[in-house]
C-alpha cells in the first residue's frame, strides 16, 4: 500500500480547501468503502481528508416540514431516528436493507451517497476496468455480467449503483447540499449521479473538492404512503439484484401522485419517470401497476446473464405499489 498522509478537519471549508489544493488528496468518511479500496489497490491517493469528525451528525425539521440530514450521521442512526421512521418509512427500510449491522453503525450519510460499484471487475486491478483505469477497457462486457446494467449503460461501462439509501432518496426527491472551493450549492439526488457514457470513471457530477454537507428531505403530502423492496441472492449483506423504493399518494382507489426509483438496474438509482407517468391518474389496481411496469422497462436491454432483472423489477413494482396500495392508515 502506498503511504499517505493523514488529516483530521476540524470545520468542513477548511476540509474542502485541503482536498481543493491537492489533486492527490480525498475526503475520508467512516471508510467503509475506501479504505477497502485502499486495501485492494484500486485508489492510492496521497493524502486523506478525515471528515468524519465535523459537526454535521445533526437529524432537523425544517421550516418547510421537510427534514435535513447531516453529513456525518450514521445510516444505523438515521434508520432508528423518530422522525425518519414516521415520515420517510422508504427511507428507514432502504437502510436496514443495507449491508450490515456493524456497517450501519459505521458508515455516513454522505459516505453511502458516494460509495463506488461492487463490479468484482473494478474490484480486481489485475483485470481492465474503464471506471478504475480509463481507457484499459470493460471486462464485464465480454464476462460475467449477472449483476449489470439492463438501463442506461454504455459501450465503456455496464456497472451498477450500489446504495440501497440512494434509490430511497431519489424516489423522495431529496436535495443534497454541497460546499466547493466556490461557495454552497444544492444538487437534486436524481442529478448528482450520472450514466457511464464515455467517462465512466466519474460516478457523479461533483468536483475535486466538492464536499457533500447534507440531505434535504422534501415534505411529503400527508397522505403518502413509502415502502422499499429489495430482492437480492441472501437475506443478509448483500447487494441489490432488483430493489424498488415507492412513493404513492392514492386517494379513492386512484394514483394522484407517484415517486418510483428502481436499484440494481443502472450507474445510478433509476428514477422511473415513465412510470410514474402512466400512474398518475390511473386506478391502483394490479393491471395499471403490470402496465407502468412494462412502459418503464421497455427501454431495458438484456445481456448474456442478467435477463432475469427485467421480469424481476416489473414484479418488484408491482408487489411494492400493491403493497402500498393495502397498507392501512
Ligand atoms: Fe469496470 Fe464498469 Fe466494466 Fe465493471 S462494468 S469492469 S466497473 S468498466
Amino acid at each position: 500500500m502506498r503511504e499517505f498522509a493523514y488529516e483530521r478537519a476540524t470545520d468542513p471549508a477548511r476540509a474542502v480547501a485541503l482536498v481543493h489544493a491537492d489533486p492527490d488528496a480525498v475526503f475520508l468518511g467512516a471508510g467503509t468503502n475506501l479504505v477497502d479500496h485502499l486495501k485492494l489497490g484500486i485508489t492510492a491517493p496521497g493524502t486523506l481528508v478525515d471528515v468524519s469528525g465535523l459537526p454535521l451528525g445533526e437529524v432537523s425539521e425544517r421550516p418547510d416540514g421537510g427534514v435535513r440530514v447531516g453529513a456525518t450521521v450514521r445510516n444505523a442512526e438515521l434508520a432508528a431516528h423518530p422522525l425518519i421512521r414516521a415520515r420517510y418509512p422508504v427511507l428507514s427500510a432502504a437502510l436496514l436493507a443495507g449491508a450490515s449491522p456493524q456497517l450501519r453503525n459505521l458508515a455516513t450519510t454522505g459516505g453511502n451517497l458516494l460509495q463506488r460499484t461492487r463490479c468484482a471487475y473494478f474490484q480486481d486491478p489485475s483485470t481492465p476496468c474503464n471506471k478504475r483505469a480509463p481507457g484499459s477497457g470493460c471486462s464485464a462486457i465480454d464476462g460475467f455480467d449477472r449483476e449489470h446494467a439492463v438501463l442506461g449503460a454504455s459501450e465503456h461501462c455496464i456497472a451498477t449503483h450500489p446504495s440501497d439509501m440512494a434509490v430511497a432518496l431519489t424516489a423522495l426527491d431529496a436535495v443534497v447540499r454541497v460546499l466547493g472551493p466556490s461557495g454552497e450549492r444544492a444538487i437534486p439526488v436524481v442529478d448528482l449521479y450520472r450514466l457511464p457514457g464515455d467517462a465512466p470513471e466519474r460516478d457523479t457530477v461533483l468536483e475535486h473538492g466538492d464536499l457533500i454537507t447534507a440531505v434535504d428531505l422534501p415534505p411529503l403530502q400527508p397522505a403518502a404512503r413509502s415502502g422499499y423492496r429489495k430482492v437480492r441472492d441472501r437475506a443478509s449483506f448483500a447487494f441489490a439484484l432488483v430493489s424498488v423504493a415507492a412513493v404513492l399518494d392514492i386517494a379513492d382507489g386512484v394514483v394522484r401522485d407517484a415517486g418510483i426509483a428502481f436499484g440494481g438496474l443502472a450507474h445510478t438509482p433509476w428514477r422511473a419517470r415513465t412510470a410514474e407517468a402512466a400512474l398518475r391518474g390511473r386506478a391502483a389496481t394490479d393491471a395499471e401497476f403490470a402496465a407502468a411496469a412494462t412502459a418503464e422497462l421497455a427501454a431495458a436491454r438484456p445481456r448474456r446473464h442478467n435477463g432475469f432483472k427485467i421480469p424481476l423489477a416489473r414484479r418488484v413494482l408491482v408487489a411494492t405499489l400493491r403493497d402500498l396500495t393495502a397498507r392501512e392508515f
